[in-house]
């Protein structure tokens, strides 16, 4: 692209993929670059909160992804010898359209997305990695770098949706403050022998927490997600990392009262988690979003440790809901046509100041990585696509007969194209 774009997004994660969608929307022109090849994959993410919903539904996509959900999980709690059926479906609150809880894995989230961007015209530019970022009066500047060139491109507005180990943060000189929690995150695809109902999200109550199996994987039936204490193996944080062994990956299922046994790991992972907040969402012409600006636990994130359901702040839904703001900001400029980074009247960096409210109680703060390369499912094994329908390749009979919500309705903001700078 030769043309220069309003708004250059930096990484088509979730967050990345929504501030594009919120820019074009918005009557941008997007640009947008992923230094993966392809589509991260196994799925972090497998709940999405209400909010999140919220945050998407002027972009014209919740019916497509709602279509695709599990609004009304059913799951059997096992605590000692006692199993307990819950149909885990309203939350409990009551200014939202969408009351529910919502199973979904990231990457179909993710998929409907990048279509959704498509359908508008928008190609996300994968294999192309920003190395240096900078901003001045006039533009925002970036060296990409692919496979076979390096390009010295320039923007109005840059957004840094490239996660945790962002370089638009390092690149713009803000600082990551915070650490690392005392506990990690085990995931695992896998085959278990023993007694489960089949498409039933699993609870286990252990010594050491709860450990989750949804079946919903993506390399294999069933989805386990446990905490556990950390291992420090410098590893990056947030990122599916080393591999789990099947002998922890049996630890963590022995500590709870699951009478099952692996009988084939397909994928496994471990994550390390932190907590830490950027010191500002945007410096110039550079914004800041998702994870690249805060991240934390996403059992922090998903309620666990908050007493009001309404304030959840998980990590998707934090991240998109902040990547308004960066968005909306350039958005009024542009149509504004103002020559700077800085509306009319309004302090040089109030976006940051403003969206980091919403962020500081989740991250709870009183710094870089190199994010490791994403992991495809074993040889085998598949990740899923949208013709797979909701349970993914591996998904267990019963998950494709959904229960279906009356359909929300939506429309498209007004199209109002602004001249580029
Ligand atoms: C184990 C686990 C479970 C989770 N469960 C949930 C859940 O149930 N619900 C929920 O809402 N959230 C959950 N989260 C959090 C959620 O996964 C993240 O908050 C979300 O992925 C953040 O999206 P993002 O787009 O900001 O960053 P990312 O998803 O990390 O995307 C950043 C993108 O930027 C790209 N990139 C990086 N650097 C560059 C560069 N220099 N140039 C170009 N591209 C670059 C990367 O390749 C990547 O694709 C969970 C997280 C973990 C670790």
């Amino acid at each position: 692209m030769t043309n220069r774009p309003d708004v250059l997004v930096v990484g088509a994660g979730p967050t990345g993929l929504t501030t594009a969608l919120q820019a074009h929307d918005h009557g941008a022109t997007v640009r947008v670059v992923e230094r993966r090849p392809e589509a991260f994959r196994p799925s972090r993410a497998m709940i999405m909160h209400p909010r999140t919903l919220e945050s998407l539904r002027p972009l014209g996509v919740t019916d497509r992804l709602l279509d695709r959900a599990d609004r009304a999980p059913l799951a059997e709690l096992h605590i000692g010898r006692r199993q307990v059926l819950a149909q885990l479906g309203e939350v409990g609150l009551h200014d939202t359209a969408f009351p529910h809880l919502t199973l979904l894995p990231q990457a179909y989230v993710e998929e409907v997305l990048a279509d959704a961007l498509a359908h508008r015209g928008v190609r996300i530019e994968r294999g192309v990695e920003v190395v240096d970022a900078s901003a001045d009066d006039d533009a925002a500047h970036a060296t990409l770098r692919s496979a076979d060139r390096v390009e010295e491109t320039a923007c109005r507005f840059l957004a840094g949706c490239d996660g945790p180990a962002s370089a638009v943060r390092t690149e713009a000189g803000i600082a990551w403050r915070g650490a690392g929690y005392t506990e990690e995150v085990v995931l695992a695809d896998l085959e278990l022998d023993g007694h489960l109902a089949p498409g039933v999200l699993h609870v286990g109550v252990g010594r050491a927490g709860l450990v989750f199996l949804f079946a919903l994987g993506e390399c294999a039936t069933w989805r386990l997600l446990a905490t556990r204490p950390a291992h420090d193996d410098g590893g990056a944080f947030g990122q599916p990392g080393a591999e789990v062994p099947v002998a922890d990956v049996q630890d963590v299922l022995d500590a709870t009262a699951l009478d099952v046994t692996v009988g084939e790991l397909r994928w496994s992972a471990r994550v390390r988690l932190q907590h830490r907040l950027a010191d500002t969402f945007r410096r110039g012409r550079l914004f800041l979003a998702g994870d690249a600006a805060h991240a934390h636990s996403p059992r922090r994130g998903a309620g666990h440790e908050r007493r009001d359901p309404g304030r959840r702040e998980p990590g998707v839904e934090a991240g998109l809901r902040r990547s308004e703001r960066p968005v909306q900001r350039p958005a009024g400029l542009l149509r504004r046509g103002a020559p700077t980074g800085g509306a009319p009247g309004a302090r040089p960096d109030s976006p940051g100041v403003l969206r980091r409210g919403v962020g500081e109680p989740a991250v709870g703060v009183p710094a870089g990585h190199a994010a490791a390369p994403g992991r495809s499912c074993p040889a085998g094994a598949r990740a899923p696509t949208a013709a797979d329908g909701p349970g993914g390749p591996a998904a267990v009979p019963g998950m494709g007969a959904l229960p279906q919500q009356p359909a929300v309705g939506h429309r498209h903001p007004a199209r109002r194209r602004a001249t580029p700078g």
